[in-house]
């Protein structure tokens, strides 16, 4: 996948949606509430062996003379499963240089979203990888990774401390450029959050791991895997979609297929996302 950075406007700001690499994973595993039957109306994001594959997507948001990256991937990871290490690439083929990134916006630290904020450079050791850029994600995410972690949280404290000295919390309605604001979507880990993008009467909302996977519009019961806390991950996100259905805003979890943004619709009695 090289050079297939898709290109959208909201009012005068410009997203350009890129990826980082993609896994793969069973659907009944990646939702274990889930099941083949459930599954059925959903089978067309699923291969013929049942498998989802999904990208690691990242979002360069240009708004006037500020330039603003929303997740950086799982960077360059070479597994069966789980591949990455796109992302600067894409970024080249895009006509983005990394110096022009003034600030970088984790949504959440899992090693799916954390993992080019720092590179090897040619001696192994890791440097920031935009080097004008201030990192920031919110202070409970920063407050939960620096904490004990339950087992199954795997950390990149490698990254955590390489990029350090560049870390700024933004917090839920910080700015991170005009027209472009973190949206508090706490759950899948304590401390997610999304962006919301406005111009003009132009949205969109970048929803990170809050929805991981279009059929979770749909089956609202679906909690992913990951979920650290799946109560308040399906409230925030069934207040998000009651706010978001029927309008015209651009809408994209970092884990939908494709690089796409959608709209969410009703039809035939359920809520559902269509891409645009
Ligand atoms: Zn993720």
């Amino acid at each position: 996948m090289s050079g297939t950075a898709n290109r959208f406007k909201v009012g005068d700001i410009e997203i350009i949606v890129v990826s980082d690499g993609q896994a793969k994973m069973k659907g009944t595993e990646y939702f274990p509430l889930s099941t083949p039957e459930t599954w059925e109306p959903h089978k067309a994001l699923l291969d013929d062996e049942g498998f989802y594959t999904f990208p690691f997507t990242c979002f360069v948001i240009r708004s006037g003379d500020k330039m603003v990256l929303i997740d950086t991937g799982l960077g360059p990871v070479k597994g069966d499963t789980f591949h990455g290490g796109d992302l600067m690439g894409e970024l080249a083929a895009a006509g983005v240089k990394p110096s022009e990134i003034d600030s970088v916006f984790i949504t959440h630290l899992h090693v799916d979203h954390i993992g080019s904020a720092a590179l090897r450079d040619e001696n192994k050791e890791l440097q920031i990888a935009f080097p004008n850029a201030t990192y920031r994600w919110t202070s409970a995410e920063q407050d939960y990774w620096a904490g004990e972690l339950p087992p199954q949280q795997v950390a990149r404290r490698d990254i955590f401390e390489a990029v350090a000295p560049r870390w700024e919390a933004a917090n839920g309605g910080a700015s991170l450029a005009p027209g472009v604001d973190v949206y508090w979507m706490p759950g899948h880990t304590p401390g997610h959050a999304g962006v919301v993008v406005s111009s003009g009467t132009d949205r969109a909302f970048i929803l990170g791991d809050a929805v991981s996977c279009p059929a979770q519009i749909t089956e609202t019961e679906w909690s992913g895997a990951g979920d650290v806390d799946p109560a308040l991950a399906r409230a925030g996100q069934e207040a998000a979609m009651r706010e978001l259905e029927g309008t015209t805003a651009l809408v994209r979890g970092n884990h939908f297929p494709g690089l796409s943004f959608g709209r969410v619709l009703r039809g035939e009695g359920k809520r559902y996302w269509q891409a645009v």
